[in-house]
């Protein structure tokens, strides 16, 4: 470890702030390559930085989260919804004294592997891979950040701590995991769901998918419109709905504090040891948990699978596979960079990293310029 003050000035002031079962400075395993400490940046905020500073990460702003860019200004993109998770998971990580450049590094990570087109996109490239081992996306945020970001002379990648590419390979993979993942990564998964679970619903009114009084038959949206009710009488349409949203976001993370915190101490967990040991900490209740389970089901088979958005996945799909088809005839269409790849990882995987890598309106421009039917 580096001799400067900064270093010191890191680790001492995390031995203050953070509790014994967050993941210290200190404590981390270090990166693949290996690089000395920076100057005046704790190792984890300056993960978070390489992330930010990548372009798989700039092009979250015109990837689907659910619904197409086509569709309107308001509802999120894959980079809002990925701040709203990470705001989330920072107020979280804050309250229960993680390490919050961790938490905000395994945020801004969680979902820079999407391909265009939201899940959508991702089924069609799983299909098209089928015989290369597949898409996940995932999977695929681990290649970019480990091999396809090209951003340092010293090594491909962006060379992350070894404790952001462990948070995000469990979630690529929750069965293979031999341990838990840290709470820094508990706690940007519960976010991810708190905010989706939230945030689509939302979208969804404002799209005109779903009508209000269709939630507030939603038992988690029913309590919540009466715990708004007993601070302020008689809201109704734009008013209720706002209120609602902020209600349900509270909810679930004072309710997933107050059961996390209740686990922690009923399992004895005092290090980062017994968190990789222990069951998952960081939970809601089963009550609450219950209640979500159901709003999921509700968006599932009214927004998921409204005509529109089934519309727009099939049209979108159909073209992800003309391209996918399309760079198998032609690879000379690729750009030189990936086609240089092709020898080494095999056409098709060449193909679903460069897909993988467009945003939607990318997608659709090449899509019409290269291989339009008509
Ligand atoms: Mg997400």
């Amino acid at each position: 470890m580096p001799p400067d003050s900064q270093w010191s000035q890191f680790t001492e002031r995390e031995a203050v702030l953070l509790a014994s079962y967050a993941m210290h400075s200190a404590e981390s395993a270090g990166r693949r390559h290996a690089e000395p400490q920076h100057a005046y940046r704790a190792p984890f905020a300056r993960d978070r930085d390489r992330i930010i500073h990548s372009a798989a990460y700039r092009r979250l702003s015109y990837k689907t989260q659910v619904f197409t860019g086509e569709l309107g200004d308001y509802h999120r993109s894959r980079l809002t919804h990925t701040l709203e998770v990470s705001l989330v998971a920072r107020t979280l990580g804050r309250s229960l004294r993680l390490n919050e450049d961790l938490v905000e590094a395994l945020a801004v990570f969680h979902d820079i592997g999407h391909p265009p087109f939201g899940h959508a996109g991702e089924e069609t490239l799983d299909k098209c891979l089928r015989d290369s081992g597949g898409f996940s996306h995932n999977r695929q945020a681990l290649r970019i950040v480990e091999l396809l970001e090209r951003r340092y002379p010293a090594f491909p990648g962006l060379n992350l701590s070894l404790e952001v590419l462990a948070g995000q390979s469990a979630r690529a993979d929750k069965t293979a995991a031999v341990e838990r993942p840290l709470l820094e990564a508990q706690v940007v998964d519960a976010a991810d769901s708190i905010a989706y679970d939230t945030h689509d619903a939302d979208d969804a009114m404002e799209l005109g998918l779903l009508r209000l009084e269709e939630l507030l038959e939603v038992p988690l949206w029913r309590e919540a419109a009466r715990r708004v009710g007993n601070v302020y009488a008689g809201l109704s349409g734009g008013e209720l709905r706002r209120a609602v949203l902020h209600e349900l976001i509270d909810w679930q993370a004072g309710n997933l504090l107050a059961q996390t915190i209740a686990r922690l101490t009923e399992l004895h967990i005092d290090s980062v040891a017994a968190v990789r040991q222990a069951p998952t900490i960081v939970c809601h209740s089963r009550e609450l948990a219950e209640l979500k389970t159901e709003l999921e089901a509700t968006l599932r088979d009214r927004v998921y699978r409204h005509p529109q958005v089934l519309q727009m996945r099939t049209q979108a799909q159909a073209r992800l596979k003309e391209m996918f088809a399309g760079y198998v005839h032609q690879p000379e269409l690729l750009p030189q960079a990936f086609l240089a790849r092709a020898a080494t990882i095999g056409l098709p995987r060449t193909i679903g990293d460069y897909l993988a890598g467009m945003t939607d309106r990318f997608a659709l421009r090449e899509h019409a310029r290269l291989f339009a039917s008509d």
